[in-house]
Formats: structure tokens, sequence, C-alpha cells
């Protein structure tokens, strides 16, 4: 391959690191200033030196433009808003006082003031802080982070490129502020937003940047013709002004659409393009629009989000193709690289020959500057590399891990029957009716009960191995009786096991699954200074041996009333794992499904009457654009429905989810073809009962009566007028009495107290009716 002799040396980027430090060390200076043992100076030089060490680190691993501005204390999101001073009023005074503390109270609240709600940023497992906006916003330009940030890159003498939230996605990220009158668009303000952004540019500008990334990812969604006709006024008005930085527009997650031909026409000087997965269609869709004739492109080739190394022939080839459709064409990773762990050298537990078939940050950095050295000069100057990466990628493709034929051959082998239950819901109901002898308004939890001090430090003291497994396993024993008994003697009628065991739903069975693998540093963030530690699905996925069928019979060896079997579903599985990228997700999510439905049928076996599939992440996973709805839906249906379809009708099948609306999956919910379905309602006065009622949901109903997001206990009063709330939209006989969602993050003494009114709440509706 040969470059365009006319062209400049194609540039290697990324749109942003991991702030977090390779020891988490951003996370223990922040936590420690909120604990008053971090002073604000000592917390600011942490920062700076995680920053100079990342920067660093880039340049040494030859990438040419660093990103500055990306860093945050908490959230970039909230870093935008307060460089545009859309500071809600209740945060004022606080930033008035002390900007730094100001700034943490709007990320989490104090005593006097809520904190802005958190949401999920796209469709990753980071959350970031919302906008608060109205018609009587104000903004203001503060550039002092980005610029500050920027000359600190500069005094290392390096090339940087300061990167911002763009309009467009802030607006679109934004919603009404409280007391705005539902229907108040954010976008609105965009005339108002465009000289801030104006004069944060011009101060960059000052301050020596050659270049600043605008991220639009909001971009990739399917976007109305008057959003689109305001990123053409965006970029028409910024591309004007005369005392600016070079624009650079990233967008990222999925393909641009119909945003494409819109910023193809605007003055702006560079796009960034996700090149990776789905996003792949933007290679056809740029040569449709007549490519970037003009125009420098950077091609997001390295996936940022998720764990595997690059097949570098096919980048290249897409690079090549990319040469004749731009102006000039430099390497990116397809988004920040903020979604994936640190670097996998640390990893000393990961088999050195799997190790191989990973790359964390550290590794991404050194693919993009390896494909942009062989975009420029050919592919003989990086043979060794070409050749490593083959036998890497064959050794991946190749290995007994990601082929076991026992796995392929069931997957391959199941029919619709398998994913469909013996007889239809209402047979189902009249046999789990005669099975269960349940009372109306049925009382049960989610499933965790809190996990105390004692449970945490039982686990450590195994990892320790100052206790045994067989030690470790009489603890949680005692716990499951405590759990037990508490339910009976509170009248709660359909009991839990606690959950004691569980680290997280997720780890928990990844660790017992075969085709999993777990990492020790493997550390992303999920908001503010909360980190998680996905686990890799790295092969065909297998059940060694039950998972947690000895819990759940240890429980119901304690009692009379039926206990409910408890598991993570597929589809959540999958969402919060980084998932293989070597076959479809739909393949992936059924082997998942065949190792949870041997659980469920065991389970079953051993006595258990109900049981519990939780898929608090069916909706969080929804594709970005609509037209890619139906096939996830397809396959995340069929995944619950085989998990759960080899039950006898007389079994009770539960799911559970939370953590967003439901109305735009309802028929979804009512595909999963579950008996009982629990989801979160408490907050939002039961409107999903409506929702569900509207639609004609024929079966029976958990709504949350109880928000154990909260330290708040309500009282029985108001949980009886919730249930009440919920019998006008459900029948009696198909309305269960829940939480919101699982208690493992609440207290003792409340949930105690919480669930006792709940079932006296249940108990004096049930008298009513
Ligand atoms: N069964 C889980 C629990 O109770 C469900 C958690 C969730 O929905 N996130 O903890
Ligand atoms: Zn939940």
């Amino acid at each position: 391959m040969t470059t365009k002799s006319a062209a400049a040396a194609p540039r290697a980027t990324v749109y942003g690191y991991p702030r977090q430090g390779p020891n988490r060390e951003l996370k223990k200076a922040v936590e420690g200033y909120w604990k008053g043992r971090v002073t604000a100076d000592a917390l600011r030089d942490t920062a700076a030196e995680l920053r100079r060490a990342t920067w660093r680190r880039l340049a040494d691993a030859g990438v040419h433009e660093v990103p500055t501005g990306d860093f945050s204390y908490y959230d970039h999101v909230l870093d935008t808003s307060v460089m545009v001073g859309a500071i809600p009023a209740r945060h004022r005074a606080a930033v008035e006082t002390d900007a730094l503390d100001g700034y943490f109270a709007m990320a989490r609240g104090t005593r006097e003031v809520t904190p802005l709600e958190m949401t999920k940023w796209f469709d990753t497992n980071y959350h970031y802080l919302v906008p608060e906006l109205g018609p009587d916003t104000v903004f203001t330009a503060d550039s002092g982070k980005q610029v500050a940030e920027f000359r600190e890159a500069l005094a290392l003498g390096l090339t940087a490129r300061p990167v911002l939230v763009g309009p467009v996605t802030y607006l679109l990220l934004a919603k009404p502020a409280p007391g705005v009158a539902a229907g108040f668009e954010p976008l609105t303000l965009l005339d108002r937003l465009l000289p801030v952004y104006a004069e944060v540019l011009a101060d960059l500008r000052a301050a020596g940047a050659e270049w600043v990334q605008l991220d639009e990812p909001a971009l990739v969604a399917d976007r109305s013709l008057a959003e689109l006709n305001a990123v053409a006024r965006a970029y028409r008005e910024l591309g004007a002004l005369t005392d600016r930085p070079k624009l650079l527009v990233a967008s990222y997650f999925d393909r641009l659409g119909a945003a494409l031909s819109v910023l193809a026409k605007s003055p702006v000087e560079r796009l960034g393009l996700d090149f990776t997965g789905s996003a792949a269609a933007n290679l056809d869709e740029l040569a449709a629009v007549g490519g970037l004739p003009g125009k420098r492109l950077l091609a997001g080739v390295v996936n940022g989000r998720n764990v595997w190394i690059n097949d570098f022939e096919k980048s290249l080839s897409v690079l090549g193709t990319l040469l004749g459709l731009a102006g000039q064409v430099d390497v990116a990773s397809s988004c920040s690289l903020l979604h994936v762990p640190l670097d996998v050298t640390a990893e000393r537990d990961i088999d050195p020959g799997i190790a191989r078939w990973l790359a964390f940050a550290r590794q991404k950095t050194e693919e993009i500057v390896i494909l942009a050295r062989g975009l420029a000069r050919g592919t003989g100057a990086i043979t060794d590399e070409l050749a490593t990466n083959r036998t890497d990628l064959a050794s991946r493709a190749g290995s007994a891990l990601t082929n076991d034929p026992a796995v392929r051959a069931r997957a391959a082998a199941v029919t619709d029957a398998d994913a469909r239950r013996s007889q239809p819901y209402q047979e189902r109901a009249a046999a789990q009716r005669a099975h269960l002898g349940l009372p109306l308004l049925p009382t049960t939890t989610i499933g965790s009960f809190p996990q105390t001090t004692e449970l945490r430090t039982a686990r450590a003291d195994l990892r320790a191995g100052r206790i045994d497994t067989a030690g470790y396993d009489k603890r949680i024993e005692a716990e499951i009786r405590e759990v037990v008994s508490f339910q009976e003697e509170t009248g709660i009628d359909v009991l839990v096991h606690g959950e004691p065991e569980r680290n997280d739903m997720v780890q928990y069975f990844a660790e017992r699954l075969t085709g999993y693998l777990a990492t020790r540093h493997g550390w992303v963030q999920s908001y503010g200074t909360r980190y998680v530690r996905p686990p890799i699905l790295a092969g065909d996925i297998s059940r060694p041996a039950p998972l947690t069928v000895r819990w759940t019979t240890y429980a119901q060896s304690l009692t009379g009333r039926p206990v409910k079997g408890m598991l993570t579903g597929p589809v959540t599985m999958l969402a919060w794992s980084f998932v293989r990228d070597d076959q479809p997700l739909a393949d992936t999510a059924r082997q998942v499904a065949l190792a949870l439905r041997d659980e469920v049928d065991d389970l079953e076996s051993a006595g258990t009457s109900v049981i519990q599939v939780d898929e608090p992440a069916l909706r969080e996973t929804l594709p970005l654009r609509a037209r890619d709805h139906d096939a996830y839906l397809d396959w995340a249906t069929e995944a619950f429905r085989i998990t759960t379809g080899g039950v006898r009708a007389d079994t009770q099948i539960h799911t559970h989810m939370c953590y967003a609306e439901f109305g735009d999956i309802l028929p979804a919910i009512d595909a999963l073809d579950a008996d009982v379905i629990s989801l979160e309602a408490a907050r939002s006065h039961m409107r999903v009962a409506d929702e569900l009622a509207a639609a004609g949901y024929p079966r029976e109903v958990g709504p949350g009566v109880y928000d154990i997001h909260s330290p708040r206990v309500p009282s029985a009063g108001e949980v009886a007028g919730l249930l009440r709330k919920g019998l006008e939209a459900v029948p009696a006989e198909r309305l269960w009495v829940n939480p919101d969602c699982g208690l493992k993050t609440r207290g003792w003494p409340e949930v105690r107290a919480a669930l006792e009114n709940l079932v006296a709440a249940a108990r004096e509706v049930r008298g009513t009716l």
C-alpha cells in the first residue's frame, strides 16, 4: 500500500483516555477529599500528575496528538455544564462559595440539595450527570479548565487537542429543569449556547490550540429534521468564526446516517467516524455522499469499547479505501478509551496465551500507532507487527476456548419448541395457582438482602485464606437462616434466600461458567468514583456444575413457604460483560441461555416452584437506531425463553427489570412469556402498571411499592396507597406486592421496617377486596 504524496503523514490519536490512574489514584484522592483526608491542593496535584503521566505515555507510544480536557474529577458532561455556566439554581450558592465543593454538590448532592440526575451515556455502562436547562437558562463561558489542561500538555512540549462535548449533543443530553413545563426542548437554546462555545474556542485558539475536538455522539441516533437542521446551523456558525481553531467533529458508537451529509457540507475541517461493529456501514455511507473532499478524516478503526485485539489487515484495508474518500486520513480509536481497562499486562492471572487476544487502553493505543505507521509507510513498515497480529488472531479463532463442539452443537440444535413453555400462559396460571396456593396480592422481594459488613468480611477472609471454603459456606448458611426466619416472621409469602453468596449479580455467574474470564485490575469507570470490573465473555459458554441450587435448596429446607430461585438472565449477563466480537451477539446470548436453562431445570428438579430470571438490562442494550430494535429484541427475548422454556406448567417463572422506562418495549416484555414480572415503579407512582394495562398485558405484575434507592422507610399507609393505585390498572388476581429492586445496598433496620410496612399494607388492602 502506498500513500498519496500530496497528503501529510497520517496522525495517530485517541479521543480520550481512562482517568483513573494505574492504581485508581483518582478514586482514592477524590474520595479522600470528600472525607476530609486529602486537601484540595493535594487532589489537584494528584490529578495534574495523572494527566501528565497519561499524556507522556501516549506520546511515548507514538501518538501525535494527545487529547486534553477529557480528564474529569467526576464526569465530563458535568464539566461541560460548568464550562457553559449551566449551574442549576439550587447549586449556585455552593458553587459560589467554593467551585470544587459546588461541583461535587452538583454531582452528589448535599444534605440541603439534591444532585443532578444521572443516566447512561448512550449504550455504554458509563453514567453522566444530566444537564438541567429551561427557558430562563443563561449561558456564560468558563474556559478555565479547558485552557489550563491544554497549557499543561503544551508545557510538556506535546501537540495537544482539546476535547469538548459538542453543543448539539450537550443540548440533546439535557432535560428540562425541575419546575419547567414538560415539552420544553433544550435544543431551542442552541442560539444562546453557540456564542459561549465561540468564546471557549477563541480562548483555546489564543492559548495555541491548532485543533479542537467537538464530540457529537448524539448524532448517531435517529434524529429529526429539526435536529439535523440544528446541526447544520451550529457548525455553519462555529465554522464561520474568524478567530477559531480548526474543528474536528467526532462521532462514535454507531454510523452517522443522515447527519453525515450535513457534516460533510459544513465548514468543519475534520470529521471523526466510527468504523467498528455496526458503524462499519459508515464506509459505504461515506462513499455514497461522495466522500469528504478537502477534509481530514479521523478513522476510528480500533474499537474503543471492547477488549479484543484489532484485526490489522482488515483495518488497513478500510484505511486504504478511506484514502480515496477524504483529503487526508488519520487513525484513532472508535471512541474514547474511557470504556476499557488500562493495561492487559497487569493481568497476571490470565493465561498468557489468552492475554494475547486482549487489548486494553494501553494496547489499543499501540495498535493505533502501528496502523498509522502502516498507512503512512506501507505494510512493509509493520511486517513484524502484522505477523504477530495474524498469529494472535489465529490462536483465538482456533482455540478450544472459543470452539467447544458440544456447546456449538447444542446451540445449533435449538428449536422453536425449546424457546416455548409447554402450555399457554392462562393454563399455566391456573396450574400455578393450584400448586402454590398463594393469597391475593402475594408479597415477595426482588432477591438480595443487605450485604452486611460480616458478609464482606467473610469474602475478604476467604480470599486472604483466613477461612476455608467450608468456613465461608457456614457463614453464608447462617446468613440465609437469618433472612429466611426474618421473612417468615414478617409474613412474606414468597421467600428468597437473600443472595448473600453473590459479590455481584453478573460476576458471580461469570466466575462459575466456562468461557468467561475475570480480571484483577480491569476497572472501568461506571460513574464518578465508582468503578466496575466487567468479566470478559471470551469463549463458548457452558456450565460445569450447578451455580445456585445448593443455596436455594438450603433456604427451602428451612421453611414450608415457597422459596424463589434467583438467576441473572442471559441479556444482562451480556450487557454487563465485555462480549466476544467474533460471532453475532445473538449466538453468544443463546449459549448463555442454554447454560442458564440447565440451572433453571436443576432448580425445578430440586423442588423449586418459583424461579426468577432477572433482566434489568433488557432495555438499556436496545440499539441506538430504531431500525435495529426488532432484530435485537428478537434474539434477546428468545434467549430469555430458552432459559425458562424447559420447566413444567406449574413452575412459576418471574422476571425483574429496573433502571429504565419500559414504555417502548412493552411488546418485548410480553414476548418473554414470563408468568410474573416485577418492575421499578415507586418513584413514578406506579405509572408502569398503567402502561402495561393500557397495552393489554395479560400476566401478573409486581410494580415496586418501596423505593430502595432511598434510605427512607415508606409507611404502611403510603404503600397501601400505591397498591390501590396499582389496583386501578391491574386486577387483584394479577397484582404482586414487592420493592422496586434488590435490597443489597440498604441497611437491615430500614429493610426490616419497610418490609413490615409492606406486608401490613398488603394485608390491609386484601381486607378491602
Ligand atoms: N435479584 C437481584 C437483586 O435483588 C436483582 C438486581 C437488579 O435488578 N439490579 O439484587
Ligand atoms: Zn432491579
